[in-house]
């Protein structure tokens, strides 16, 4: 083969992998369009362009010489600036020499019998190779804008993303902008300094904040100076390649002062990841982000002085940081000079581009230019562009028809020794690329010198590894407020591009992680071949939702005592004070709380949804082991669930082990479901509509009163329940440490609640009932990690054996404590909301309108 590694593209990324592949001793070529290094920087020459991420961070870390010899002349370099860079580097390493430059890549294709690449150049030379790398950039296919006539104009057409070498001079003209986007906001207030009429045609208002740009920041020079390697290392584990301290600061729940603190300072320091860090949960709560939106807002209408133009520049289509947020330098007071107009294409579209001008629905404009700033065809775009045929020719376009599905945003199966740099599913453009560059090229350069070191040629994942990675990366996006945008990052504003979170937005810091984590498990996910053998360690890197992993990381980090390593009193005093900082849930339409006249009356809440009544009833027992909690302990649950279900909830107490042991509990569960069927009508419901339901222990709890209460039911749903006493089930020992109930604590759980051979009584472990016939339709919902798990799953089989309608709900990575962990595990929600309508389909009285 001509080459062990085949590169396209002489960015950042391309010059780096010939600097590390020279080193390792791989034979390298890279091939790019432009006729210099550069890239992105190459291209993007329109007036204003340059760097929004602070240039400090945006550079190389590889060498300490390099980082010494190059200063930044500002906070936020030009696209000179960046350009002369790039060069410097080149000239630096001698990297030239192994670029092809004025080359393309017009095809590559796997052969299967050579193991390698056979690659076309636009040059018509056929390359081969052992390995190909794109490093062609996330954003560097300009979008053909689809506006109708765009060939038709007779005057100067500039393209904001393929801007000429030489100066263009816009004085005296009158000029057209179209596309309010970074590469728009960045050249709107040059261009109106030199043109005679400026008119911008907008058809989505961006949010943009002031770069303040000037001297780079004194602090972070002297943090930079002061331990070069610290800071690199904090930026390559941080959130998006800048170091910067995440806030826990909840928007929603912050006072007014601090919320307007935070901003102001966010605002002054003029930097993207400040004013994307204002709250903890901006981008997952829309209210939340609504405060920063309103912020944002409200420093546009204080900036533009003409209240019109103000509002049609004010953002409200989507939230903040769905669609790439841009830092400007003068770009809305731009729209006070009296030369400069905003055309709002919300109120009056183009109609068409003319052989002189513009023609919206409402007015003819005449110009001398327009400039496009329309954006690109991103992150696929340049990758498909290129015929790249897998094994079997089939094409990377085909494969990635319905949206692209990689392994790490780095490989992608049916396609070996094919490696992405800032791919899709890859955080790429959520971070700063350099960051995500060089770790990258370090992947990469490291997997071939393990692959030559052990004897393999090819490296391949494996489609259960690419499962997970995409489904990962859904479950990621699935929790932001992300899918609710038209942006890039959504292949939106591509007409028929598929529509899914393109980039990876679980972070820098665990993205890393993940990549790290394959490699030293012996490349988890990958198929490796050669002379030296096969070998293939399959699996999934991440399966709990990553929401959960959250919050079992920060549970982690407190260092909290292990529940049955304290007495049952101390257990449930810090089980209280848990309870008191949690999000309350939602608010339902009234609570009322009462006693169930027993011998020993047992106290209940009831809470009742906001639509008018009578509701069913949902006769509901809490979690906590027998031994822990109260009626009022699932409060934010029982909420959700009546709201969600529009049932009645009345969470009743039961006398708690080890005070009182077996089967007090199950006594009561069944006298207290006995006593809510014969009142249904004094609680307010529905007579002849009551379900049982429980979490946990409050689930055995319902299973058993279902079993044994004798009245009629129109259901169970029965949420990671106890159903039985065998610790053998593989479940237990999959799940039995680090996913909150332990195998420890289910013993001393069971321990404090019954002695040993009464724990085979169905009253106990209902699983074990002689028969399950005749009992009423179940729901049941077990979790992946959870010990309880394979019980459950159990139970509603033999529930559907026994003949009962079974909903079954498996919770794919969540544990047994997440589905409950309302408002501060997201991605629980879906299931609570599958379950709240399986409920509801139960209830004749809400059936018609969970149907609807
Ligand atoms: P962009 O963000 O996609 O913006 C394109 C603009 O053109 C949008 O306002 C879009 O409106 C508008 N547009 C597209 N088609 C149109 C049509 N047919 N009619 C009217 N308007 C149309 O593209 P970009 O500004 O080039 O930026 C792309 C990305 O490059 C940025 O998000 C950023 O990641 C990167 N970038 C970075 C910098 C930097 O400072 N470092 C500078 C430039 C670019 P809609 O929103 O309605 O689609």
């Amino acid at each position: 083969m001509d080459f062990d590694v085949v590169t396209a593209g002489a960015g950042f990324s391309g010059l780096y992998l010939i600097y590390r592949l020279r080193r390792l001793g791989f034979s390298v070529r890279v091939f790019d369009e432009a006729l210099d290094v550069g890239g992105t920087w190459y291209w993007n020459r329109y007036p204003g362009a340059r760097c929004d991420i602070p240039t400090t961070d945006y550079s190389y870390s590889f060498d300490p010489e390099l980082e010494k010899e190059w200063t930044w002349s500002e906070k936020y370099a030009t696209q000179p600036e960046i350009l002369a860079y790039l060069g410097h580097v080149a000239d630096k390493y001698d990297l030239r020499r192994d670029i092809q430059f004025g080359t393309k890549i017009e095809s590559a294709a796997w052969d299967e019998e050579m193991r390698g690449w056979r690659l076309r150049t636009s040059a018509g030379d056929e390359v081969t190779c052992r390995f190909y790398v794109a490093a062609t950039g996330c954003l560097s296919l300009p979008k053909k804008p689809d506006i109708e006539g765009v060939d038709r104009f007779g005057g100067e057409v500039y393209f904001t993303g393929r801007w000429p070498h030489e100066k263009v001079d816009f004085t005296g003209k009158r000029v057209a902008v179209i596309g309010t986007g970074s590469s728009g906001i960045q050249c709107i207030p040059l261009i109106a300094r030199e043109a005679a009429q400026l008119t911008v045609f907008q058809r989505t208002p961006n949010f943009s904040c002031p770069a303040w740009n000037g001297p780079e920041d004194p602090e972070r020079v002297a943090r930079f100076a002061a331990d070069r390697d610290a800071y690199r290392q904090a930026a390559r584990w941080s959130r998006g390649g800048v170091p910067i301290e995440p806030t826990d600061v909840i928007g929603t729940a912050a006072p007014e002062e601090v919320r307007r603190r935070r901003f102001e300072e966010a605002w002054q320091k003029g930097e993207l990841f400040a004013i994307l860090n204002v709250f903890a949960d901006q981008l997952v709560n829309p209210a939340s982000n609504e405060l920063v939106s309103e912020m944002i807002r409200e420093k546009i209408r204080s900036i533009v002085h003409d209240p019109e133009t103000a509002e049609a520049l004010c953002p409200k289509d989507h939230p903040f940081g769905t669609k790439r947020p841009c830092l400007d330098t003068d770009y809305f007071a731009t729209f006070n000079l009296p030369h400069v107009r905003l055309v709002d294409l919300r109120k009056t579209p183009i109609k068409t581009i003319t052989e002189t001008g513009i023609d919206t629905a409402a007015e003819t404009f005449e110009f001398d230019a327009i400039v496009y700033a329309t954006g690109f065809d991103a992150m696929t775009g340049p990758l498909v562009s290129v015929d790249i045929k897998g094994r079997d020719g089939i094409t990377l376009k085909d494969k990635w028809a319905e949206g692209p599905a990689t392994y790490l945003g780095l490989t992608t199966t049916g396609f070996p020794n094919f490696f992405m740099v800032t791919g899709p599913e890859s955080p790429s453009v959520f971070s700063n690329m350099v960051v995500s560059i060089e770790q990258h090229v370090d992947w990469i350069c490291d997997a071939l010198d393990d692959m030559r070191r052990d004897g393999y040629d090819t490296i391949e994942p494996t489609p259960l590894a690419e499962e997970g990675w995409h489904r990962h990366n859904a479950d990621c996006a699935n929790i932001t407020l992300h899918p609710l945008a038209n942006s890039w990052y959504m292949g939106a504003n591509v007409p028929g591009k598929p529509r899914v979170l393109y980039p990876y937005i679980g972070g820098v810091d665990r993205y890393r992680a993940a990549c790290d984590e394959a490699r030293a498990r012996g490349y988890l996910g990958f198929k490796l071949t050669g002379p030296g053998g096969e070998r293939c360690n399959d699996g999934v890197i991440r399966r709990l939702q990553p929401d959960v992993s959250l919050v079992l990381e920060a549970m982690e980090a407190m260092n909290l005592p292990a529940l049955e390593t304290l007495s049952p009193a101390e257990a449930r005093a810090f089980m209280d004070q848990s309870a008191a900082i949690r999000p309350p849930g939602p608010a339902v339409g009234s609570e009322e709380d009462g006693l169930v006249p027993l011998d020993v009356p047992l106290e209940y809440r009831l809470y009742r949804p906001e639509s008018p009544g009578p509701h069913p009833l949902v006769v509901y027992f809490h979690g906590g082991g027998w031994v822990l909690g109260s009626h009022v302990s699932d409060e934010p649950f029982c909420r959700d669930l009546c709201t969600r279900s529009d049932a009645a909830v009345l969470s009743v107490n039961y006398r708690h082990a080890p005070e009182w042991r077996f089967p007090a509990a199950a006594e009561d569960a069944v006298a207290a479901v006995r006593w809510a069927a014969d009142n249904a009508v004094e609680l307010g419901t529905v007579p002849g509509e009551v379900a049982v339901a429980g979490w946990s222990a409050g689930g055995n709890l319902a299973a058993v009163a279902a079993q044994r209460a004798g009245v009629p039911l129109r259901g169970q749903l029965l949420l990671c329940p106890v159903v039985d006493c065998d610790f053998s089930r593989p479940s237990y020992e999959e799940n039995a440490e680090g996913y909150v109930l332990t195998r420890a604590l289910m013993e001393w759980f069971w321990d404090h609640y019954c002695d040993p051979p009464s724990r085979t009584d169905p009253l106990a472990s209902p699983l074990r009932a002689a028969s399950l016939e005749g009992l009423p339709p179940a729901v049941v919902v077990t979790a992946e990690f959870d010990p309880l798990r394979d019980e459950g799953d159990a139970y509603a089989a033999a529930l559907a054996a026994a003949g009962v309608p079974v909903t079954h709900l498996r919770a794919r990575g969540h544990t047994h404590t997440s589905l409950t962990m309302v408002d501060v595990v997201i991605s629980s929600a879906p299931v609570r909301a599958e379950m709240a309508s399986a409920l509801r389909s139960l209830f004749p009285s809400l059936a018609p309108a969970a149907a609807a």
